[in-house]
């Protein structure tokens, strides 16, 4: 299995800062990899070393399987990447900022520069001088520029900031699109759970530099606690009841929360349970744990 990215024991320290510690990662061809972190867990030190920008004090760096070092050495022309707010030629347009990438990247097809202005909706604004652009376009600029020369892998720091929710919503449609018709392997950052977990095919969590956990979609969302809430009239009567049938019942804000799988896996039982007890339930719902609790519990909540 070839691998898009590994590192192995990769540190990096700023003074007594230490950014990145030990950080270990193996992202398969084909992964959607979301990396994820509160600020200044150390999210974009990793991913300037995996690009060759900084020198780690320790570990190494693989990219497509060709080492990532000194002088430049990787496998540029097919990684793109964005890294913090891309700098742009203020003066010239959207169309002649990447027609400049273009040449120093050395992509011959002239037609990239069409595709991908399409691609990150940018026509009404390829005219336009880039110091003009608003922030999120400036931004889908940045991401053009990352797309231009086609590549096989493509590692964006926080590609969802400075832009607005339907913004986010397109982003994420296009990197899923690339992954799942082109194949791009995709590695991203964010600091909001909830903007890579709907596209990401595996999560990993860096806090105070070390990577504390990785998990595949799937995983996760097994891992997000599921409790079924119950509102009565009578929230007395209805714990009396349901106590009284063997469940262990919590209190929450006007409502009655229930952890069991048993209660959670058949929510029909328990409301059967209060209507014939006389305390029908006037809401029922089972709810997930919200992920950014989750993130929360896991990294301590020292937010
Ligand atoms: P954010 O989401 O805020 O960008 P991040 O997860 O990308 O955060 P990093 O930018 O990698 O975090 O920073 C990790 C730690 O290293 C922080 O404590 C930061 O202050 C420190 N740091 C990063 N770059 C430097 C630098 N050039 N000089 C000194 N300290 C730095």
């Amino acid at each position: 299995m070839v691998l898009a990215i590994e590192t192995t024991g990769l540190s990096k320290s700023f003074g007594s800062v230490q950014a990145v510690d030990s950080v270990s990662l193996r992202v398969q061809r084909g992964e959607i990899y979301g990396f994820l972190g509160l600020n200044g867990a150390g999210k974009t030190t990793t991913i300037r070393a995996l690009l060759g920008m900084i020198r780690p004090e320790t570990g190494t760096v693989r990219l497509l399987d060709q080492p990532v070092g000194p002088h430049g050495r990787g496998p540029w022309r097919q990684v793109g990447h964005m890294v913090e707010s891309p700098a742009v030629y203020p003066e010239l347009t959207v169309r002649e900022n990447l027609e400049v990438a273009r040449r120093w990247q050395g992509v011959s097809d002239r037609g990239a520069i069409e595709r991908v202005i399409e691609q990150l909706g940018l026509r009404q604004y390829a005219d336009r001088r880039s110091g003009t652009l608003s922030t999120g376009n400036r931004h889908r600029l940045g991401l053009a520029r990352a797309l231009l020369h086609g590549p096989d892998l493509l590692i964006l720091d926080e590609p969802g900031s400075g832009l607005d929710p339907a913004g986010v919503v397109e982003i994420r449609e296009l990197l899923g699109r690339l992954a799942g018709e082109q194949g791009v392997t995709i590695f991203m950052s964010s600091h909001i759970l909830t903007e890579v977990d709907r596209l990401a095919t595996r999560i990993g969590i860096i806090h105070r530099g070390r990577l504390i956990e990785e998990l595949g979609a799937r995983q996760l969302e097994a891992l997000r606690a599921r409790k079924l809430v119950v509102r009565t009239r009578d929230l007395a009567q209805a714990r009396a009841v349901l106590t009284g049938a063997g469940f262990e019942v919590h209190d929450g804000d006007e409502v009655l929360l229930l952890a069991e799988a048993r209660a959670v896996e058949a929510p029909d039982h328990v409301a059967t349970l209060l209507v014939n007890a006389g305390a029908p339930p006037t809401r029922l719902a089972v709810e997930q744990e919200n992920l950014e609790d989750y993130f929360l519990r896991l990294t301590g909540g020292d937010a």
